[in-house]
């Protein structure tokens, strides 16, 4: 019998645990029909050698800040030259929308501040086209592409859209303005977004130095948030802790929220070199939450962060240095 396609020879890691082997693997329309031993598949209409290569299943990328890129790159490079199929988005409280006409050169600095990525190619490659979030996600949905996206709302472009330039003072939301934010959040979700991001680090700060919008929004305001979720019941609440800390000032709200809505609240965990045994505390956390029946995940990178090192980004080898501080408040050129 002919195969569709077969992919022979490759090193298979099948994502089930078992150790890696070599083997064959056969596709018939769009389903894994055969994997046999290397060698024992040889008809395919298509056959691709994988001799030398690692076969896996496609991954998930479940922390991405693709928001900006995917209104213009099919591709989603890096990401699909690395064999992610699935990319989500919109973490940590940045992205693209809702945004309003007159706010999309502040929400790239934004952007530019808390991920380093340059607002040159933010400015140049988003073709905007949406104000609302359902009016993003049909823009994305035009363009097909090598690998799957999912989109949360940020927190930042929400509170902005909201609260205008109040969404960047230290004061709390009223109640007008989280039931306004919480319907724009149920509107994002019943459109597809997979959840809500926010962002409760002092290491996430806009190109001018102001904290994302919602950094330190209290408990009311996450939780008025959290009530949009529970309506729809269904979306991830994602947030980007203080990174150098144990987020014990965050646990009792998360635990609350949990609660509340009865759906995932993603962490990120980090082991910064300051503090190496943070993870370890969350880890212990994250237990006592799962025993007590709350749905509180972590989020675990596979590997160390890369940051991008130029005298213009946020952070530089010189940065520290006393000679450099001296002078680094003097243009460029
Ligand atoms: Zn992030």
């Amino acid at each position: 019998m002919s195969h569709d396609l077969v992919i022979s020879n490759g090193f298979l890691v099948d994502g089930s645990g078992t150790p890696g082997r070599h083997a064959d693997i056969a596709v018939d329309g769009d389903i894994i029909t055969a994997v046999e031993p290397a060698g024992s598949i040889t008809a395919g209409t298509r056959t691709v050698d994988a001799d030398g290569r690692l076969v896996t299943p496609g991954f998930v990328d479940v922390h991405t800040h693709y928001d900006a890129q995917v209104s213009w790159d099919p591709w989603v490079t890096p990401s699909s030259w690395h064999g992610v199929t699935t990319v989500v988005m919109g973490n940590c409280g940045v992205g693209f929308a809702p945004a309003r006409p007159d706010q999309h050169d502040w929400l790239i600095q934004l952007m530019e501040g808390v991920e380093d990525i340059p607002g040159s190619a933010l400015t140049e490659g988003i073709t905007w086209g949406w104000e609302s979030f359902p009016e993003y996600l049909d823009r994305l949905a035009e363009m097909p592409r090598v690998l799957d996206v999912g989109a949360q709302i940020g927190h930042g472009p929400l509170r902005a859209y909201v609260m205008g330039e109040r969404s960047m003072d230290d004061g709390p939301a009223s109640n007008d303005d989280i039931s306004a934010m919480a319907a724009l959040v149920e509107e994002a979700l019943r459109a597809g977004a997979f959840g809500f991001s926010t962002s409760r680090t002092p290491l996430h700060r806009a190109k001018d130095g102001e904290l994302v919008p919602g950094t330190n929004a209290d408990e009311r305001e996450l939780l008025g948030i959290g009530a949009a979720i529970r309506r729809v019941g269904r979306g991830v609440f994602q947030f980007a802790p203080d990174h150098a800390y144990v987020p014990v000032k965050e646990w009792p709200w998360m635990r609350r929220l949990a609660a509340l809505t009865g759906q995932p609240v993603s962490v990120n965990v980090n082991q910064p070199d300051s503090a190496p045994h943070v993870w370890r505390e969350v880890m212990g956390l994250l237990d006592q939450a799962h025993q007590d029946g709350l749905p509180i995940f972590a989020q675990v990178a596979g590997r160390t962060i890369g940051i991008l090192y130029c005298l213009q980004g946020s952070v530089h080898p010189l940065l520290f240095h006393p000679a450099y501080q001296e002078i680094a408040h003097l243009p460029l050129a």
